[in-house]
């Protein structure tokens, strides 16, 4: 199956208004993680173009021609990029499922989040004005203005490419900035394809620049260049720490969205039905490959032998297949590098203790062109393996007890992260005091993943820097300026006037 999305064949490189083809003449086959199929061939990005797609970025933010649109028009932009990206839902939700593998179902439900985060964003734009400050002095007028930032670096993981560009996209053309896209150098297609629509819309040349390559190269400018004044990524975290060690020799603004290890806890008189169904679905929804799955299920020990056999029963029957299959309830995972990792990470888990109940191994027969890997449960887990300590990235649910609820909120916490969590419980009051003492930035109660554009999201501890969505979201993309004007200028006798 070979599908070009790109405006011209190789040229995928959209720096200063044009499509143009990477200066090395270097390209990339994109492949279907389902089933090898060949996707599209597109340009990889070297440092060269990086540095070019910055410097349009800046000449576009110095030229204030999108710094000085009235934000009501930024604002309507946004609604047409939300109403373009439904008109053309079914192209962009295909190349997305194609590039990632996943249900097409799925990239359809990430198609709503996408276009819902584009109107919540057009909201902020138009609402969020400066605000005048009483100074106590009539002489003094003082007010707070926002500013934009300047040139953005945005770079995103693969697993939700544009969802995760979206986040950052929208909110910096809300409030005016200039900005450079890396996506995942495996899935670069919706992020070619939204580069198109802004385009399409009139966004000026040079205001938004998209460059896809690989990170060491394409990527590291975007954390290490003086003209970039704000970098944005979401992705692992070990490369978060390198962009956050770049950015700190230019003193830019980072926001880091990384990983997780994320706990679901749940109490013996939680709805059992409900609790099941979504421990599987806090785990293997996309394979696990979500920053917030809740793969680390810390259950009371009263109820643990009859959960667990529940998880793993329900878990052998999860049907793996690729994009359009109508069958399949999960796909595969994205590369066979990838999985071999997951697979490296439950060996491990199993040579320190872990019993394995079900799962540890690759899809069967059916799934051999895919990477797939079976939903996978591993028992007997105690605080401080590799297997809690490690984010594994896949379809991989281990269970750790617990006696009171002390040891609960002691377990969920004990990790370097802090990204997501639940609880599950019908008592009132262990709801309240458990959501309330566990450290990760958002906490589902008797839920598992959904969440609002209207609400923050991000990490406690390791789990990240700032959030995105919600107002914070809008504001790490502005600058904020206090100007105090004196209406009375007159000598302050601070210093004596020495006589001439
Ligand atoms: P990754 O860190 O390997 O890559 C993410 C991006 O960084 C890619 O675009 C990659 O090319 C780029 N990159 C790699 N090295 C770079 C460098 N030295 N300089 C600049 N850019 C570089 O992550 P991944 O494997 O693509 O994604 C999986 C990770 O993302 C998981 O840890 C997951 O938890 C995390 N994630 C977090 C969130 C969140 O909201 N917190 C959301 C999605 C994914």
């Amino acid at each position: 199956m070979t599908q070009s999305t790109t405006p011209q064949k190789a040229a995928t490189l959209f720096i200063n208004g044009a499509w143009v083809p990477s200066e090395s003449g270097e390209t990339r086959l994109i492949t279907c993680p389902a089933d090898g199929s060949e996707v599209a061939l597109v340009s990889e990005a070297g440092e060269p173009d990086t540095l070019a797609a910055i410097a349009a970025a800046k000449q576009a933010f110095e030229s204030r021609v999108w710094a000085d649109t009235p934000a009501a028009e930024r604002s309507e932009f946004l609604l047409s990029v939300a109403a373009k990206l439904t008109e053309r839902k079914a192209e962009f939700a295909r190349a997305e499922a194609l590039d990632t593998g996943k249900r097409l179902v799925e990239a359809e439900l990430d198609m709503d989040d996408i276009i819902a985060c584009f109107k919540h964003f057009a909201k902020l734009a138009d609402s969020s004005p400066g605000r005048v400050i009483d100074a106590g002095d009539p002489t003094v007028r003082s007010k707070v203005v926002y500013e934009p930032v300047g040139v953005c670096g945005m770079i995103t993981p693969w697993n939700f490419p544009l969802l995760q560009a979206a986040w950052k996209l929208a909110p910096a053309l809300a409030a005016g900035n200039s900005l450079v896209l890396k996506p995942a150098e495996l899935t670069p297609h919706t992020g070619i394809l939204i580069m198109d629509v802004f385009d399409s819309l009139g966004l000026p040349a040079g205001v938004a620049n998209l460059v896809t390559g690989p990170g060491a190269t394409a990527g590291a400018p975007l954390s290490s260049h003086p003209d970039v004044d704000l970098v944005s990524f979401t992705g692992g975290l070990v490369t978060g720490r390198k962009i956050a060690a770049a950015a700190s020799e230019t003193v830019k603004k980072i926001a880091l969205e990384l990983g997780g290890k994320n706990p679901n806890v749940v109490f013996a008189d939680a709805d059992f039905d409900a609790a099941v169904d979504n421990a599987l679905n806090a785990g293997f929804t996309d394979s696990g490959q979500v920053c917030s799955a809740g793969v680390r299920l810390i259950v009371e020990e009263s109820i643990k032998a009859k959960f667990v056999d529940e998880l793993v029963r329900r878990a052998e029957h999860i049907r793996m297949g690729g994009p359009f299959d109508e069958h399949a309830e999960t796909g595969p995972l994205i590369s066979d590098e990838h999985r071999q990792k997951v697979h490296a990470y439950v060996q491990e888990s199993i040579r320190e203790g872990c019993t394995l109940r079900t799962g540890g191994h690759f899809g069967g027969a059916e799934h051999e062109k895919g990477f797939f890997y079976a939903p996978t449960v591993l028992d007997d887990v105690k605080r401080g393996m590799h297997a809690v300590t490690e984010e594994s990235f896949g379809p991989v649910i281990t269970v750790e007890t617990f006696a009171t609820e002390q040891e609960a909120i002691e377990t969920a916490n004990d990790t370097i992260y802090g990204l997501a969590g639940a609880v599950w419980t019908s008592d009132a009051g262990t709801a309240q005091r458990v959501s309330s003492r566990l450290r990760h930035g958002t906490i589902w109660v008797n839920d598992y993943h959904p969440y609002l554009p209207q609400a923050e999201w991000g990490g406690f501890k390791q789990s990240g820097i700032g959030r995105e969505l919600g107002l914070m979201g809008f504001e790490e993309y502005r600058e904020a300026k206090h100007i105090y004007e004196n209406t009375e200028p007159a000598v302050t006798g601070w210093f004596s006037m020495p006589e001439e």
